[in-house]
């Protein structure tokens, strides 16, 4: 068995210890300060004698410290990273909060539990609506303003033991109950800070289907701290730009998009009557099909252009689009004319393409190869 230390006294972040055992890549030490994984909480990263520490795995009471280099010394010095280890405690303490918080609110059960790089989740088999995140936010929150002191129970079995547990105890022996009053009470083997206070704040962000479940996914401590940092200055680069504050931004950006919308619908009215001149100075009522140009067009301008020599009348379309190196043959069904079987040919000019009978249209790596396939689609509609 490896004493640890971490149960004694979570804030320890150096101590010594003695190798009493060395597997290939492991060592096994009288005691420590390195958390292993388990209880949804990551296992501590840190040195032994300055070597870096990849893993910490426990077996049957013994814990195996993953080294990168096997350490040859038996007398060591342990030291944790304890920004990481602080982060889980906030994270993994806030996952108690809220898991106490939603069964005693809505009796919902905390099925999973997962801390992301970014986001922390825990899986709910409740449903979860918006208004229900701002209650629970709020009453976790209340319970860090409260500051309230975590207690520990440790039991060999749970014969004797009167606590209200949230969650069925699955180990029958070295049991330890962690009871946050009048908030949680489950059996749990992680790292925990003394005082719900030392969480500094539940942020709750947005609620998903995942599973049958609802997942939830929040920050605390540090990791919402750093998420308002961020997003603040997000915030502020935002009213730079609308030349607003915190208050008037919002409306602001509605004001602007509006603006933007109009400016947008302006455009396109322009830019048709400029493609209305372009389809006049193209149109060849003498041909049995009409062949057009554009050095600007985008795909949705394409079929318009379709759509009004169509109204104008009853032919096949050959339209290119330089802008977009897009090609596009058209007519209503009533030609004997099969646009498919025509642009079958495309990739020997280069181009990727098809359609029906009816449509077709391709795309080219340039223009000039996109030029000479209307050249060739000319020849086959002659
Ligand atoms: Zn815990």
């Amino acid at each position: 068995m490896t004493k640890r230390l971490f149960d004694e006294d979570v804030y320890m972040t150096t101590c010594h210890a003695n190798i009493i055992e060395r597997t290939d890549q492991a060592v096994i030490l009288d005691q420590t300060i390195f958390f292993p994984t388990g209880g949804g909480q990551y296992a501590d990263k840190g040195t032994i004698n300055g070597v870096e520490v990849i893993d910490v795995k426990e077996k049957a009471g013994v814990i195996y410290h993953y080294v990168k280099e096997m350490i040859t010394e038996d007398q060591v010095e342990l030291s944790i990273d304890w920004e990481k280890r602080f982060d889980e405690m906030q994270q993994h303490c806030g996952e108690h909060i809220l898991s106490g918080v939603i069964k005693l609110l809505y009796d919902g059960n905390n099925k999973g539990f997962h801390i992301g790089k970014d986001y922390v989740t825990i899986d709910m088999d409740i449903k979860i609506t918006g208004d229900m995140l701002v209650e629970i936010e709020d009453k976790a929150n209340e319970a860090i303003y409260k500051n309230i002191e975590l207690d520990f129970t440790y039991a060999d079995d749970l014969s004797g033991v009167d606590l209200p547990v949230r969650k069925d105890v699955t180990v029958d022996e070295n049991i330890r109950i962690v009871t946050i009053p009048e908030i949680d009470c489950v059996a749990c083997c992680g790292t925990h800070p003394h005082r719900t206070g030392e969480v500094g704040i539940i942020k709750l962000y947005k609620v998903e289907k995942n599973k049958g479940m609802h997942r939830i996914f929040f920050k605390c401590g540090k990791r919402a701290l750093r998420d308002l940092r961020r997003k603040t200055d997000i915030i502020k680069v935002f009213n730079q730009e609308f030349s607003s504050d915190d208050e008037s931004l919002l409306d602001r950006y509605y004001a602007d998009k509006a603006k933007s919308e109009d400016l947008k619908k302006a455009y396109i009215a322009l830019n048709r009557k400029q493609i209305d001149l372009n389809i006049e100075d193209q149109l060849d009522t003498e041909k049995s099909y009409q062949r057009m140009v554009f050095d600007v067009l985008s795909g949705q301008d394409m079929n318009y252009v379709i759509k009004q020599v169509s109204d104008k009348m009853n032919t096949v379309i050959l339209i290119y689009s330089k802008s977009e190196k897009k090609v596009m043959l058209s007519h209503d069904g009533t030609k004997d004319v099969k646009c498919n079987e025509i642009f079958k040919k495309i990739r020997d000019f280069g181009g990727k393409g098809g359609g029906s009978m009816k449509v077709a249209q391709g795309v080219f790596e340039d223009n000039d190869a996109g030029m000479i396939f209307v050249k060739y689609v000319e020849e086959a509609l002659s």
